[in-house]
C-alpha cells in the first residue's frame, strides 16, 4: 500500500513544493505519492496551511499527521476532529527572515531614522542617539523565532530581556518568566517585540494594565498575532503618548479593514503580514524529515501541544 502525502495549502503553493517535496523525499529514500486530490481515507499525511481550506480531519482515518507549513497553529490547534500529531514550521529560512525584521524594527526605533528620513523640514537639530548598549529592547516569547532575534539584538549590545513561559537561559539574554516577570520586563523596556503564538494564555498580553508598566513613550512592535494585543488600549496608549510609536505586521481581521483606526494614525506603521513568511526550500525540507521520521518510526519534530495551544 503506497504512502500518500496531501498538500492541502493555497494552490499556488503546489508548483513550488511539489518538486522539492519530490526531491527531498528521493533522496531521504522515502516512497510516497504526493498530490493535491487524493480520497481522505488514502491519505497518511497532510501538509497543510490554513488557507487549504481543511476543516474536517474525521474522514481521514489513515492518518499519521498534519505537518503545518506555518509556524502559527492557532487556526488548527483547537480542532476537535484532529486527533494525530500536529507538527508545526520551524524553518531556518523563517526564523532568519523574521531575526532580520525584527532587528531591522528596533534599529528604525533606536537610531530615530524616522525624524530624519520621513521629516526633512529644513530645522537642524541634531541630537544624540544612545548606544545600543543603553538600550532596553524586550522580547516577548523566546521560541524559535524569539530566541533568535533576542540572540542577534544581544550581539548587536542592546539590552535584551526575554520573557517566556518557562524558565530560559540564553548568553547575553535576561530571561524571566511568570507573570511578576512580565511586570519586570515591561517596566524597563523601551522597545518591545511581540513574538508570542495566539492562544488563550497569551491573548490581550498587551492590554491596559501592561501597557501602563512601560516607560513613557516606549514603542511597540508586533509580528506575532493580532490578538496578543488589546487594540483599544494600544490606541489610548497611543492617544495619551504612553506609547510613542507601534509597528504592526498582525491584526485580529486580516486584511486589515481600510477604516481600521490604525491606517490613520500617526503613530503607527503597518505592515501587511510580510515580517517572514516560510521558505519553501528550507521549509520542504522541514516537512519531508517528518514524512521520514514518521515512516521510519522515529519520533516527529516540531509537535504543538495541543493542551497549550503552540
Ligand atoms: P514558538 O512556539 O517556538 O515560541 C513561542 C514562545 O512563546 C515560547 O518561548 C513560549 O514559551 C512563549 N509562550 C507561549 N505561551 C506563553 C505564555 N502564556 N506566557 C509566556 N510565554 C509564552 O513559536 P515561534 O517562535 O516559532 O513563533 C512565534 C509566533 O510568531 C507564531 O506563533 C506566529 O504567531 C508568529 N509568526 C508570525 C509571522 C509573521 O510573518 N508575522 C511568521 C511566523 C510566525 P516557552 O518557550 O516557555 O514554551
Amino acid at each position: 500500500m503506497s504512502v500518500n502525502v496531501l498538500f492541502s495549502a493555497r494552490p499556488a503553493l503546489w508548483p513550488v513544493y511539489e518538486p522539492l517535496l519530490t526531491q527531498y523525499l528521493d533522496e531521504a529514500g522515502v516512497d510516497v505519492r504526493l498530490g493535491t486530490d487524493f480520497e481522505p481515507d488514502q491519505v497518511d499525511y497532510v501538509i497543510y496551511a490554513p488557507n487549504g481550506g481543511l476543516l474536517d480531519f474525521a474522514p481521514f482515518t489513515r492518518l499519521k499527521a498534519v505537518l503545518s507549513l506555518w509556524a502559527g497553529v492557532e487556526k488548527i490547534a483547537d480542532n476537535e476532529t484532529l486527533t494525530v500529531p500536529l507538527a508545526r514550521m520551524v524553518d531556518h529560512g523563517l526564523t532568519q527572515g523574521m531575526t532580520e525584521w525584527v532587528v531591522g524594527h528596533v534599529l528604525r526605533y533606536h537610531l530615530r531614522m524616522d525624524r530624519h528620513i520621513t521629516v526633512q523640514d529644513g530645522v537642524w537639530a541634531p541630537d544624540a542617539i544612545p548606544l545600543a548598549q543603553d538600550r532596553n529592547v524586550c522580547i516577548l516569547g523566546l521560541g524559535a523565532l524569539g530566541e533568535a532575534a533576542a540572540r542577534a539584538l544581544a550581539a548587536l549590545n542592546f539590552q535584551v530581556t526575554g520573557w517566556s513561559r518557562t524558565a530560559k537561559d540564553i548568553p547575553g539574554v535576561t530571561c524571566l518568566h511568570s507573570h511578576e516577570g512580565l511586570r519586570q520586563a515591561l517596566s524597563q523596556a523601551e522597545i518591545v517585540a511581540l513574538l508570542l503564538p495566539d492562544t488563550p494564555a497569551t491573548e490581550n498580553a498587551l492590554n491596559a494594565e501592561t501597557l501602563a508598566l512601560l516607560p513613557k513613550g516606549a514603542r511597540i512592535i508586533n509580528p506575532g498575532r493580532g490578538p496578543l494585543i488589546d487594540d483599544e488600549a494600544l490606541l489610548d496608549a497611543l492617544n495619551t503618548g504612553q506609547v510613542g510609536h507601534a509597528t504592526l505586521d498582525v491584526f485580529r481581521v486580516e486584511p486589515l479593514p481600510a477604516d481600521h483606526p490604525y491606517w490613520a494614525h500617526p503613530n503607527v506603521t503597518v505592515t501587511p503580514h510580510i515580517a517572514s513568511e516560510t521558505r519553501p526550500v528550507t521549509a520542504a525540507q522541514v516537512i519531508c524529515e517528518n514524512i521520514r521520521r514518521g515512516e521510519a518510526g522515529e519520533p516527529f519534530v516540531h509537535l504543538v501541544d495541543r493542551t497549550l495551544g503552540y
